[in-house]
């Protein structure tokens, strides 16, 4: 069984007796609900790390007031499993007063990358997991953190974080992991009915309609966006939040595909919202 820890001094006293043996951590910051994504995370820093922290906390500084934060899945059993299976030396589950206690009152802002794609529909959304994320990394001290490609503009703000605080953490980047229809696994697809989830596969449907007019040369963004669109909206159940692209990782604007680009898109489906992406490159056949 991993070591569980819920104070913040017990934390830094295992992470410091691992540090005084020699070994590397790898850190992977989680909301619970674990899936396949999560696990692929947790082997990701089983290979380059010799100590394993996953932190299992539904931060909720993220969510919006109209959002999901009390409906969102709490599952601690089966992910205190799951972390077993995986080989997690430590979870670290602390309670919401343990991270945020009375009088406390400081954010991490990140500028510029956070006022689009979700930081537009979502606006505190940013500023919660930049600061809950400092938190964190203060508190476990790794060498390395894990985050999915599946929140892409997530991993483009907190290597900004990092960069622009001096934090000494490397951010990696892992692929998104999908179901076999192609559905990227998320701990929201529970709230899906079978009609909405067969609706959403039109999400990776359009994501490899978008590749395959990157890899037939289309150099244009704009109609890889509209025949993007027209794809989404062929699915009544399917209402657009968002489908942009842009320049990746700065996220600046771009009209022609001369350079690694973000394809996001952000859709609803009755009031779930998914989000999902892919990585466009000029006559490049790639994943994500
Ligand atoms: P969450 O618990 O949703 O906050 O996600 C925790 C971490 O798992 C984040 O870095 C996510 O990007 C990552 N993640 C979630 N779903 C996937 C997926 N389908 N593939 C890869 N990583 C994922």
């Amino acid at each position: 069984m991993p070591k569980v820890v819920e104070c913040i001094t017990e934390m830094r006293k295992v992470v410091a007796e691992a540090r005084l043996a020699g070994k590397t951590i790898g850190f992977v910051p989680t909301m619970g609900a674990l899936h396949e994504g999560h696990m692929t995370l947790v082997r990701e820093a089983k290979k380059v790390c010799d100590v394993v922290v996953v932190s299992i906390f539904i931060n909720p500084t993220q969510f919006g007031p109209n959002e999901d934060f009390d409906a969102y899945p709490r599952t601690w059993a089966e992910d205190l499993n799951a972390c077993r299976s995986a080989g997690v030396d430590v979870v670290f589950h602390p309670h919401v007063h343990e991270m945020y206690p009375d009088n406390w009152g400081t954010w991490v802002t990140v500028e510029d990358v956070t006022d689009k794609l979700c930081g537009k529909s979502r606006p505190i959304h940013f500023r919660g997991v930049a600061t809950v994320v400092t938190k964190l990394l203060n508190i476990v001290q790794p060498d390395k953190a894990f985050f999915g490609q599946k929140d892409a503009q997530q991993v483009v703000v907190l290597k900004k974080m990092v960069r622009d605080l001096n934090m000494p953490y490397e951010i990696v980047m892992v692929p998104i992991v999908r179901d076999v229809d192609g559905l990227a696994k998320s701990s929201r697809n529970v709230y899906l009915n079978s009609e909405q989830r067969q609706a959403a596969l039109v999400l990776y449907k359009s994501l490899c309609k978008a590749q395959e007019l990157c890899r037939s040369g289309e150099p244009d963004s704009r109609k890889i966006r509209e025949a993007v669109i027209a794809c989404i909206e062929s699915v009544s159940l399917a209402k657009i939040d968002y489908v942009e692209i842009y320049s990746f990782p700065d996220l600046a604007d771009i009209d022609t595909l001369d350079q690694d680009a973000l394809l996001a898109v952000a859709v609803k489906f009755g009031t779930t919202r998914l989000i999902d992406n892919t990585i466009l490159k000029s006559n490049h056949i790639c994943g994500g």
